[in-house]
């Protein structure tokens, strides 16, 4: 969303609280990439840094916003966009006493804890996987048509790299499993614009990738390498 309107000719600030942008999704070579195209482009960030209060601007800013950084900074906004993460809401599950983690805990029948209720979509953590996005959706969907149809079927996610809404620094993510052990590796595109990394464990599988900028040509090929989310 940022790009766009940093396109447009509006001036855009990024506040937030790590050192990098993304640093939890992106190994920190492309996270780097990310913000050096995006600082070309215009983007003023405020890393390690958070917003303290939003007060209606005083100054010459009428219509606009002021904002305090955790720094002492101030920043004079006309928009504010708080885009700080997706929580399921699970409160409705939790009252009815379904068992709740992170998202409604379902099996791999998208069964809940309670007899013939069953959790889809960004509510659900589905066999311990709570996937915020469409894909797995579809899938989650089909499985449990099945199901209800009296055809019991398992929800198999297969691996479904994501691609971020960065058109400035084109990105493709499939990042490993939390508790999977490998290492990086890293090449530079022929062109000099964008990454390739690719996560492998001792035996030289794949078990993850993030592709930026040319290298997102290779997302089919290494797609297929990927092993599946829930077999
Ligand atoms: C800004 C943004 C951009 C995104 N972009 C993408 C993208 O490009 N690609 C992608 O794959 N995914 C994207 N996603 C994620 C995607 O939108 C979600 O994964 C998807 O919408 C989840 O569908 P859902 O039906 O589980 O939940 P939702 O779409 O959130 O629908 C839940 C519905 O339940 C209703 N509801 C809540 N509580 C109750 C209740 N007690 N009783 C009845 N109804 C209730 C809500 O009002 C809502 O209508 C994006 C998400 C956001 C926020």
């Amino acid at each position: 969303m940022l790009v766009p309107l940093i396109n447009t000719g509006i001036a855009v600030s990024v506040i937030g609280p790590s050192k990098l942008p993304m640093d939890g999704l992106l190994p920190e070579p492309i996270a780097t990439e990310l913000k050096i195209t995006l600082s070309n482009a215009g983007v003023d960030w405020h890393f390690q840094n958070t917003v303290t209060t939003v007060n209606h601007a005083t100054t010459s800013n009428n219509n606009g916003y002021e904002l305090t950084l955790s720094n002492g900074d101030l920043i004079q906004a006309d928009v504010v966009i708080s885009a700080i993460g997706l929580c399921p809401n699970i409160e409705l599950a939790k009252t009815i006493g379904i068992t709740v983690n992170r998202g409604i805990v379902t099996n791999e029948y998208l069964q809940t804890s309670q007899p013939n209720i069953y959790a889809l979509g960004d509510c659900a953590e589905v066999a311990g996987h709570n996937l915020l996005f469409i894909a797995p959706i579809l899938v989650a969907a089909k499985a449990l048509a099945k199901t209800l149809s009296g055809q019991t079927t398992a929800v198999k996610y297969p691996a479904m790299p994501v691609a971020i809404k960065t058109p400035n620094y084109p990105l493709i993510v499939a990042i490993p499993a939390l508790l999977a052990k490998g290492s990086w590796q890293f090449e530079c595109a022929s062109s000099g614009f964008g990454i390739k990394a690719v996560f492998t464990n001792d035996s030289a599988a794949l078990l993850g990738f993030v592709l930026s900028g040319d290298m997102v040509s290779e997302k089919q090929v290494l797609t297929k390498l990927l092993p599946d989310i829930l077999a």
